[in-house]
């Protein structure tokens, strides 16, 4: 379909997901849709991502609810492969994108990122679609599949859209619905912690050292939340920064008991100082 849409000059346009759809998903789907048609969603919840004790087989899978949705929404068709297809007997290939794949989540769940750009090129590869959208709130897995459209000559546009939020600030994730109430109500200190550091940068602070010292602070407060990482990072190279310069990103990443939750704040230089985005 995006092949017969290419050859006649229209922009076909892909929202890849895991499914468990929330108003995040949806608002790329949105952006597509203003952007392309046809516009193609799928839905794979992709083993080669999940670590061995990670909650691939608890994942949420909401594919009735899910698939309304899209067609709501004026998707026009939907992709939704078994794994035995995706991942035939004897599949032996993999993607890797060095250095960048090792770091931030990488370092905390090794193998994931290969998982990502292996499936995210074989949909690239199987769609063909011209536009590809995916969401800020996985900055790394967006920084990835650039470097790795840019490497491998591959003939999509990769869009990054913005975070969507809970009203108290929570980004929106299909595994919130793991939280219990009092884990949901704690896990809002990611957004406190990216928050200060976006308050203290607003007022003119520019040590990145401090800004982490700050977060990591914050989330210490959560008695019931373990920090796994806070990192302020170059959007380019994800290397940890001293000073903000340039395109910066703020990360964390922390369990609130056994669910994993990500977070980033976005901050970009421009002539009139530094830019933040939640
Ligand atoms: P997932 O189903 O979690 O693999 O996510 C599919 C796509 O939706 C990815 O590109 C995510 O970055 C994006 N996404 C997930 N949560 C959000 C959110 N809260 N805001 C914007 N995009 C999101």
């Amino acid at each position: 379909m995006a092949r017969q849409a290419r050859a006649e000059g229209r922009l076909s346009g892909f929202v890849p997901t895991m499914g468990a759809l929330h108003a995040g998903h949806m608002s790329l789907v949105r952006t597509a849709m203003k952007e392309c048609r046809p516009v193609i969603a799928s839905i794979f919840v992709n083993p080669t991502q999940f670590g061995p004790n990670e909650d691939f087989q608890k994942y949420p899978r909401t594919f009735a609810a899910d698939s309304k949705q899209l067609e709501e929404a004026g998707v026009d068709y939907l992709f939704a492969p078994e794994a035995a297809e995706m991942y035939p007997q004897g599949f032996r290939t993999w993607v890797n994108v060095e250095g960048l794949s090792d770091r931030l989540d990488g370092r905390s769940r090794p193998g994931h990122f290969r998982g990502v750009t292996t499936v995210v090129l074989k949909l690239l590869e199987i769609v063909q679609p011209q536009k590809a959208y995916f969401g800020r709130k996985d900055a790394q897995q967006a920084r990835l599949i650039r470097q790795m459209v840019r490497d491998l000559h591959l003939d999509t546009e990769i869009v990054v859209c913005p975070i969507v939020r809970e009203p108290d600030g929570l980004a929106m994730s299909s595994r919130n619905a793991y939280l219990n109430p009092n884990e949901r109500r704690a896990a809002t200190v990611l957004y406190r912690a990216l928050d200060g550091a976006r308050r203290s940068i607003e007022r003119g602070e520019r040590d990145a050292l401090r800004l982490v010292a700050a977060m990591r602070e914050t989330m210490r407060g959560e008695s019931s939340v373990e920090t796994e990482y806070v990192e302020l990072v170059g959007a380019e190279s994800l290397e940890p920064m001293a000073l903000l310069r340039g395109e910066c990103l703020a990360l964390l990443a922390a369990r609130v008991g056994a669910t994993r939750l990500i977070d980033n704040l976005l901050i970009e230089e421009s002539d009139a100082g530094f830019r933040t985005t939640l």
